[in-house]
């Protein structure tokens, strides 16, 4: 799951990039709203966590040009407690959480996994499909009951494929949500991490749509919008 953190403040953000990372987010970590502002322009990301007062573009006006082009991705502000203000025009301006500073990293990364579960009309904490359930937040993962050993790679994969479970994944869009800009991946990366999950899981849990991608099969229970 790729985030985009927006925070201008150098400790606080170096702080919370590596807590996430630990949690295992792919994160992209940008410190002022416009570079922000065109990142959001061009890359999809899980969620994005934003600082409201940045440098060169304020979060406030930065979540109005994402919202008023239609854009959905799900926003969580990061606040300072006493600015209640903040919380209520960036809620009221399309945000859909926010966490108060100083930030409890477990707090923030379980409010993003709620988010991006609600964004993809999921209900329960667990994604299930073939068989499979992963649970984002304990990170354990069972193949018909069987607890499954994956590496962190193989997690990120599978988890995707879960989030979009019904939906053709290609390659690229793997990659995208998986990796970070400056990290170098091999060409064959999701090819490996696919066999490996296929070896680990059992046949019938990952399809291969040739030429296009990759999908897992609608879950069993799913809320529709
Ligand atoms: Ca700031």
């Amino acid at each position: 799951m790729r985030v985009l953190l927006v925070e201008d403040d150098a400790t606080l953000g170096d702080g919370l990039q590596v807590g996430l990372r630990r949690e295992g987010f792919a994160v992209e970590w940008l410190q002022d709203g416009l570079a922000a502002d065109a990142a959001l322009r061009t890359e999809r990301f899980a969620a994005l966590v934003l600082d409201l007062g940045l440098p060169r573009l304020g979060g406030l006006e930065l979540l109005k040009q994402l919202r008023g082009r239609a854009d959905s991705t799900p926003v969580l502000l990061l606040t300072a407690r006493d600015h209640v203000d903040d919380r209520i025009r960036g809620l009221d301006g399309g945000a859909d959480d926010y966490v108060v500073k100083p930030v409890a990293i477990g707090e923030l990364a379980a409010r993003i996994r709620a988010l991006v579960r609600r964004s993809q009309g999921i209900a329960g904490a667990e994604l299930a499909a073939a068989g499979v359930t992963l649970d984002p937040g304990s990170r354990l993962v069972r193949a018909h009951g069987e607890p499954v050993d994956l590496s962190p790679r193989e997690f990120a994969v599978l988890q995707e494929l879960l989030l979009h479970a019904g939906r053709v994944l290609t390659r690229q869009q793997l990659e995208s949500r998986l990796y970070e800009w400056d990290q170098s991946l091999e060409s064959n990366a999701i090819e490996v991490h696919v066999h490996h999950l296929r070896r680990k899981l059992g046949p019938g849990v990952i399809t291969t749509v040739r030429g296009v991608g990759y999908l897992v099969p609608r879950p069993e229970r799913r809320v529709d919008g």
